[in-house]
């Protein structure tokens, strides 16, 4: 619960002021990233001796549920540097890897980003037509990367990239890209509907040398490092669309004791009652199922089938309750002040990054059958 109260603490005097200009201008928020490193929210799992907090994931999702609440922006951040570059770092980095990148990743004092879809691969991420050609002592990195979370804050790509294609996807390397090295250049910054504040981008590789000993695991490992660091990262977005929806929630249920209808709080009118009824009941579903898949991950269960349902209900709760959330506001909820058309804006992407809702059934039912 420490956890929690530094979030929400954090939340109140960094995230919330400005983060409606933050929307507006599409700004990535800086400073409150260059925080949330100080804090130890940047690195929250990962060993302490690496820079890490040494916390397990259940306490990772209350922080990003506290986070979402306010800024999902910054929670994207979060999450992406949490659960997809720190963790699979973590996890499959050889020692020098660790030392050289994770120690400064997990404290924050730089941040990485994920780079799997391309504009052909997103749902399919077998189709890799980024080309890590093998050189002998060295990558030679060809190929775009879309929608790349972190895209020009980061420092380090994990790049996933196709070195033989006639192995399909076990020919495929996962490769530590440093934003220093030459070839590599950032693409224009999307446009987005929600998460405005953090910067997606296309990424190109021209002629990239990549030392071999930035390739993380065995040759061919990359597909299998790419599956199993977004199972996890799953937990993060389901966490984070958690979060869109309590905040949406508890703005709706602040607002309709306030607000004046018929000459009574708005809350006292059944219907609205029942869609609070109905919004809080979703969002209790929803932290009980992060949570769960957060405890099978912190008891090194397989956690597959908890986290895609987790993120494939969770996200839908999203979009439900922050539509409801703009509905109790009437007229203010479709303005900027109120927040709760941000939240709404926001909660889309939860279904979309990270495996689209229909790839979540995929995974489900494939566990299911499996079983
Ligand atoms: C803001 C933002 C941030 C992102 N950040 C990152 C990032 O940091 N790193 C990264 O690598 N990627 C990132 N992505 C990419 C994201 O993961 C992909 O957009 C997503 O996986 C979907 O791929 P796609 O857009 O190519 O859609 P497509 O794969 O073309 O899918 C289009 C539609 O078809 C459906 N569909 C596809 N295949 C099937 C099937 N077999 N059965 C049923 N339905 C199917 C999909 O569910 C979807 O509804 C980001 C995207 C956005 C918008």
């Amino acid at each position: 619960m420490a956890v929690k109260k530094a979030a929400y603490e954090f939340t109140q005097t960094e995230l919330l002021p400005g983060v409606i200009e933050r929307d507006i201008n599409q700004e990535f928020p800086k400073q409150q990233v260059k925080k949330m490193g100080e804090l130890g929210f940047l690195g929250m799992m990962v060993d302490p001796k690496y820079g890490g907090g040494g916390m397990d994931t259940v306490s990772y999702v209350l922080a990003i549920e506290e986070i979402s609440k306010v800024d999902a922006s910054a929670s994207v951040i979060m999450s992406v540097n949490n659960s997809l570059v720190c963790s699979g770092l973590e996890k499959y980095g050889t020692d020098e890897q660790k030392e050289k990148y994770l120690t400064r990743l997990a404290p924050g004092k730089i941040i990485g980003a994920f780079c799997l879809s391309e504009p052909e691969a997103g749902s399919d991420a077998t189709s890799q037509r980024t080309i890590a050609e093998d050189k002998g002592d060295y990558y030679l990195l060809n190929g775009t990367k879309n929608w790349i979370t972190n895209g020009n804050s980061a420092s380090v790509y994990l790049v996933i990239a196709q070195t033989d294609p006639k192995k399909k996807h076990l020919g495929i390397n996962a490769l530590i890209v440093e934003r220093e090295m030459a070839g590599l250049e950032v693409g224009k910054k999307e446009d987005k509907l929600g998460i405005r504040g953090s910067d997606t981008h296309s990424l190109m590789f021209t002629d990239v040398k990549v030392p071999k000993e930035n390739r993380i695991g065995e040759d061919g490992f990359g597909f299998k490092f790419a599956m199993d660091t977004l199972n996890g990262g799953r937990i993060g977005i389901a966490s984070q669309a958690l979060g869109i929806a309590s905040g949406a929630y508890e703005r709706a249920l602040a607002y309709s004791k306030e607000r004046k209808a018929f000459g009574v709080e708005i809350s006292k009118h059944q219907a609205i009652q029942f869609k609070l009824a109905d919004m809080a009941t979703e969002i209790e579903a929803a932290r009980l199922l992060c949570l769960r898949a957060a405890t099978e991950k912190d008891h090194k269960k397989d956690f597959a089938k908890t986290s895609a349902m987790a993120k494939l209900f969770a996200s839908q709760v999203a979009m439900d309750v922050t539509i409801e959330a703009v509905q109790i506001h009437g007229g203010y909820g479709y303005v900027k002040e109120y927040h709760v058309e941000r939240l709404m804006r926001d909660a889309k992407i939860t279904q979309i990054y990270e495996g689209t809702s229909e790839i979540q059934k995929i995974v489900i039912s494939r566990e299911l059958i499996k079983l």
